[in-house]
């Protein structure tokens, strides 16, 4: 039901004069604005050709870290996989006979689940899964979104910005 305002109604509403009609003050004044922020700094980027480089505190794509002897941090207590709020990690341990006695023979995560929610890496006792800087995720078939032990370990030099970041942040 449409109601009958000063605006509508064709008895009230205000006559435009010929000026008015042409729009030519409005037209003229929205060049002007546009004109104006050519000068302006920019906020967009050309991507993908300009890429952007996250800060340290950034939450990208969880992974696992790799120590430099070749050896993954991660002792597979689960811990990761019970705080998940989207259940999309899942463990099984092994025994191994390093030090840390227990690894994780599969370590996945489903990518389609993951909401980047940080409490993985903020629950780890190892310091073993943490928050990277990858946010460019696509996926031809959904089982291309679990993501095993081969994309998720990644060497430690590589995470060192967000493992500073953690140590500054939790000292
Ligand atoms: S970031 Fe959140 S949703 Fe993603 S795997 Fe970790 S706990 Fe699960
Ligand atoms: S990543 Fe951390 S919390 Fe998850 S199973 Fe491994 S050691 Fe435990």
């Amino acid at each position: 039901m449409s109601t009958t305002t000063k605006y509508n109604n064709p008895k009230t509403r205000r006559k435009l004069s010929l000026w008015e009609k042409l729009y030519l003050f409005e037209v003229v004044r929205g060049l002007l604005t546009t004109f104006k922020h050519l000068f302006r700094p920019k906020f967009t980027r050309q991507y993908p050709e300009e890429r952007w480089d996250p800060p340290a505190s950034f939450r990208g794509r969880p992974v696992l870290v790799l120590e430099e002897n070749g050896v993954e941090r991660c002792v597979a207590c689960g811990l990761c996989s019970r705080v998940c709020p989207p259940l999309a990690i899942e463990v099984r341990a092994s025994e191994t006979e390093l030090l840390k006695e227990r690894y994780p023979v599969v370590f996945e995560i489903n990518m389609l689940r993951c909401i980047f929610c940080g409490y993985c890496e903020e629950v780890c006792p190892e310091e073993a899964i943490i928050m990277s800087k990858d946010y460019e995720l696509t996926f031809r078939d959904p089982s291309e979104g679990i993501f095993g032990k081969d994309k998720l370990l990644t060497p430690k030099a590589q995470l060192k910005d967000r493992l500073d970041y953690l140590a500054k942040m939790r000292n």
